[in-house]
This record gives structure tokens, sequence and C-alpha cells, in this order.
């Protein structure tokens, strides 16, 4: 164990993720790059970190599943034997479809990823971080979208759905562990340009969207990263249970 504080972002080998980590790392943390299935993206930001003289590890696990949530664990404890922040980041979308269109399985891996993944982790973290578990605090930051209050109908209600589950998780557990060293908040990010829309069977969708954000322009992972990355730093002591819009005003 080291001084320097461990941080787990879960999806961490793409994306908004793979840029919290190259940022957390720069700003001292020791990060663990979770990823479900693209070890070469996430060696790729593992080599990254350690070229630029930080401490970072990638670690294979889908948060959609107990044994994929279990290796991740596992090696927080072996690497570091300690977390202080969480950035509970890994999610899906599926393709355009209206909800009377979904599948059963569909949903069931929807919520299984975005939800219970998210909500078994932030579980995980405060078992590690809360000072009522001998921990020493922590910060947690998810990963909402501004889906969740425009709903996204006729392309992903699901999805919306899910990140909706997500705000409400986000004001109660904040709630829930606010005396016991442990701030719970979560960021809306609204179009942003990563492989994200590509996955959902619209690769073009940051950029075709420019007319429907007041900025007239996809944001970047960076942006994101930096909202995050404010939410669990110092600076943000005495915020807990916010909503953060990186939306470019949409
Ligand atoms: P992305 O580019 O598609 O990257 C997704 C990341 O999550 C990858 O690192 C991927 O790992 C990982 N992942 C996917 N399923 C996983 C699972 N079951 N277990 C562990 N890791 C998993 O996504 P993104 O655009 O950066 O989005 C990140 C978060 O921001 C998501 O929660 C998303 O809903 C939210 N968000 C994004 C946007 C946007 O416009 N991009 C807008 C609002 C909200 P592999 O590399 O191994 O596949």
């Amino acid at each position: 164990m080291s001084g320097h504080k461990v941080l787990l972002v879960t999806g961490g080998s793409r994306g908004i993720g793979a840029s919290v980590c190259r940022l957390a790392a720069r700003d001292g943390w020791q990060v663990v790059v979770n990823y479900a299935a693209n070890r070469e993206a996430a060696d790729g930001v593992v080599e990254e970190i350690r070229a630029a003289g930080g401490t970072a590890l990638a670690v294979e696990g889908d948060v959609g599943t107990e044994i994929g949530l279990a290796s991740i664990f596992a090696a927080v404890d072996g690497a570091f034997g300690q977390l202080d922040g969480l950035v509970n980041n890994a999610g899906i979308i599926g393709m355009p479809a209206r909800v009377d269109e979904m599948t059963t399985e569909r949903l069931d891996r929807m919520f299984a990823v975005n939800v219970i993944g998210s909500i078994r982790c932030a579980q995980e973290a405060v078992r590690r971080m809360s000072t009522r578990h001998g921990g020493r605090g922590g910060a947690i930051v998810n990963l909402s979208s501004m889906a969740a209050l425009i709903g996204a109908a006729g392309q992903y209600v699901d999805y919306a759905a899910s990140k909706g589950a997500i705000e409400s998780f986000t004001v109660g557990l904040a709630r829930e562990v606010a005396t016991e060293g442990v701030r719970v908040n979560l960021v809306r990010p609204g179009i942003i340009d990563t492989d994200i829309h590509a996955s959902g069977g619209l690769p073009d969708r940051a950029q075709q969207s420019v007319a429907v954000i007041p900025m007239h322009r996809p944001g970047t992972a960076d942006e994101v990263a930096h909202s995050i990355l404010y939410l669990l730093s110092d600076a943000a002591s005495y915020v807990t249970g916010a909503a953060l819009n990186v939306s470019g005003g949409r």
C-alpha cells in the first residue's frame, strides 16, 4: 500500500472511462482499469499511465455478473488492499427499438449491467470505504445520462429507464452514507463522442445530433472526465447526492 489513493473505474478501457483513468492517474490516483472484453484497449490505457509515471492495473470483469464482480474486487483487494474511489462508468445501450419490440433478454442485460452492476459495485465500495465498516471514507461517482430526463423515445427507453434508476440510487445512497465519510454523486453526460453510439447501431449519432445541442457540438470524453474528477476530489468535499449535467446545454 502506498500513500496514493486507489480508484476503480468500471469500463475504463474506452471512452469516458478511459479518460477518467488517464486524468485520475495524472492527479495521483492509483487506477484499476476494469474492462469487459477489450483487453488490448485496457492494456493501452495502463501502458499510457505507466509511461507517464503513474500506477494502473487492468482487470477483466463483467459488472453484469457475480463472477465478474468477484474477480474485480478480488483484484482490487489483492493488488492494493484499499479502495478510495469508484466510478460506476460501465454501461451499455441497445439497437434503436420501440418498447413494444424489446425482448426480455435485452431488458435483463440492460438492467444487469447498468443498474445491478452499478449498485453491486457501490455496495462493495461502501463495504471497503465507509467508516461504519472501518474504512477511511471515499467518493463514488455514477454515470447517468440526459436520457434519464428525456426518455429516449423510439431509440432506447430501456437505457433511459436504467439511468433513471441510477439517479434514485445516487440520492438514496448519498443520504444513507453521508455521515460515514462517503460521498455519492452523478454526472449526466449529453451526447459525447465515443464508441457507444456505434455499439447501438448509430456510429454517426454524435455528429448528426449537433442541431439539438445548444453548443452545436458533441462533448468529448475528457470534458466528462474532468467533471467526474472534480466530484471525486476534496474540492467537492461538501457535495453529495448531486447531479451535474455535462451536456453542452441540452
Ligand atoms: P463506450 O465508449 O461504449 O465504452 C464502454 C466501456 O464500458 C468500455 O470500456 C467497455 O469495456 C465497458 N463495459 C461495457 N460493458 C461492460 C460490462 N458489462 N462490464 C464491464 N465493463 C463494461 O461508452 P461511453 O460512451 O464511454 O459511456 C460510458 C458511460 O457513460 C456509460 O455508462 C454510458 O451510459 C454513459 N453515457 C455516455 C454517453 C455518450 O454519449 N457517450 C451519454 C450519456 C451517458 P470493453 O472495452 O471491454 O468493451
